[in-house]
């Protein structure tokens, strides 16, 4: 059965879904949502004995209902194949009571690739199925890990160019020289003076200006967006909640039908709005586990329901979660709002005018999937630092957020539900962060240099990603300031 997409600002035109990934945002604003969740077609028994990739295909066949079966297993096996480091493509890792999604084995070490190296491949096809003659220039905001994914994902790809902007010091080391060596003559990497939330909200302009759109279309280019608002992106992370049950299943680790937890350190709440969407499409998970650093918007709305991005922007050692305006929230207002896109549109242009918003208690009542909850900085150390002391198993800054809200959680209700936790980067990437956590951090070494001593640590072998940027030279060193983004993207264009 075809299924289509409308935006969260307007219910009324639906478009394909490759039209969605081709467009990224809808252009009043809003964000593209299926106009239903489909359920899955198998069992999870059998998706249990499946591959990644058998998986992924039963998952995005539902949802990309206009690709065949020839591109859209073309896709998968062009974004799933040797360029992640394990062949379970998402493995799991048992350690304290909870079982880690690794999902930080793809070409940049952080789960931005488990739909980053996908994207540019549903992208180009769609461009195709749509008989777009022109260029798409992929414009990207990163708060670290995204940028060096999607760099990853579209360099060299034929008929695209990509440019990303990252705020100049609101990245780790590591995030900053993967993304400043990236080759290909179609890149183009811009640090930003200032914060996340300002390089996405310049993105964002830069999408909803119609006078660009028509200069950009008369030198040959349109713009799309590699960001996770982007339902190329959102939908390739549904999958590995859905596999994972499956293996849990096939492990005998679960019984058919038992109910999990998942925990996702949240940021854009791109990811766990991909777990909700496996809940709805009849994965069995109980509760939704929200975690957020001390950049603690989405804890706060949990628990009273106002969304309220009003407060100073904390730069923590989780930086791919400093975030203030998770966008991919809205397409769960969307929803809790009975796919009211008036009512959202209104609830947006609130945030938009004076930064915050309040839903109504019968929305509220839709969000009992979710728990939310936060870790300070000290315990997102602590919660690295024990886990290593009882395990050996070294987890990285993000991930441990989400392990502190987890044991918050757990002592809160003494709910014993079997587990997952969304373990999204290596710690390879927040070496710096993550030594000191476990007490092994020596200054006068470099965060590159570090990597040597926290694979000792942790038994573990310094990831390819790593190893290829040790020695690689500095491409781009472009600074700008916020209103300048897009005369850089002119520059870099040539218009
Ligand atoms: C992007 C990112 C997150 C946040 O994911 P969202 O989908 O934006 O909520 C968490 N951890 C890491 C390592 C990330 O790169």
């Amino acid at each position: 059965m075809d299924l289509f997409y409308v935006s969260t600002r307007n219910g009324q035109k639906q478009v394909k879904a490759s039209e969605a990934i081709l467009k990224g945002l809808s252009e009043d604003g809003g964000l593209f949502v299926p106009t239903r969740i489909p359920k899955l077609e198998v069992s999870l028994e059998e998706l249990g004995k499946m591959t990644y990739q058998e998986v992924a295909y039963e998952v995005m066949k539902l949802f990309f209902t206009d690709f065949t079966e020839e591109e859209l297993k073309h896709c998968i096996y062009s974004a799933y194949d040797s360029k992640f480091d394990q062949e379970e493509i998402a493995p799991l890792t048992y350690a304290d009571g909870a079982y880690y999604i690794e999902l930080f084995h793809g070409s940049t070490i952080a789960f931005k690739d488990m739909a980053l190296s996908i994207l540019p491949h549903l992208m180009i096809t769609s461009a195709r199925k749509n008989h777009v003659e022109n260029d798409i220039v992929i414009l990207t905001a990163t708060s670290g890990d995204t940028g060096k994914a999607a760099l990853a994902g579209f360099a060299g790809v034929e008929g695209t160019k990509i440019v990303v902007f990252y705020p100049k010091d609101g990245v780790s080391a590591i995030q900053e020289k993967q993304m400043v060596t990236q080759k290909g003559d179609n890149t183009c990497v811009i640090a930003i003076r200032g914060n996340f939330d300002e390089a996405q909200t310049g993105v964002k302009k830069m999408f909803n200006d119609r006078a660009l759109a028509e200069e950009l279309n008369q030198a040959g280019y349109q713009f799309s967006s590699a960001n996770s608002i982007n339902i190329g992106r959102l939908i390739p992370q549904v999958v590995y909640y859905v596999n994972t049950y499956a293996k849990l299943l096939n492990a005998g680790k679960i019984q058919a039908g038992e109910k999990i937890n998942v925990t996702v350190p949240t940021g854009n709440f791109g990811n766990i709005l991909a777990a909700y969407f496996a809940k709805h499409m009849g994965v069995p998970i109980a509760k939704l586990l929200c975690a957020s650093n001390e950049n603690k918007v989405l804890f706060d709305f949990f628990k009273t329901g106002v969304y309220d991005r009003n407060r100073e922007f904390k730069l923590t050692s989780s930086p791919s979660m400093d975030i203030l305006i998770s966008s991919n929230l809205e397409r769960l207002i969307y929803l809790v709002a009975g796919c009211d896109a008036e009512k959202n549109k209104a609830l947006m242009e609130e945030l938009q005018t004076v930064g915050k918003y309040e839903i109504t208690e019968e929305m509220k009542t839709r969000l009992d999937d979710f728990y939310g909850n936060f870790a300070t900085e000290e315990e997102t150390a602590k919660s690295i630092h024990d886990l290593y002391e009882k395990t050996g198993y070294v987890i990285d800054t993000h991930t441990a957020v989400a392990t502190t809200v987890y044991e918050k959680y757990k002592q809160e209700t003494g709910d014993k539900t079997t587990t997952v936790i969304a373990s999204t980067a290596s710690p390879f990437k927040f070496t710096r962060a993550v030594m000191r956590a476990i007490d092994r951090d020596d200054a006068s070494v470099s965060d590159l240099d570090l990597v040597d001593a926290l694979s000792d640590a942790a038994n573990v072998k310094i990831p390819n990603a790593i190893e290829e940027i040790r020695h690689a030279e500095v491409r781009h060193n472009k600074v700008c300031d916020v209103d300048k983004m897009q005369q850089s993207v002119k520059e870099f264009l040539g218009i």
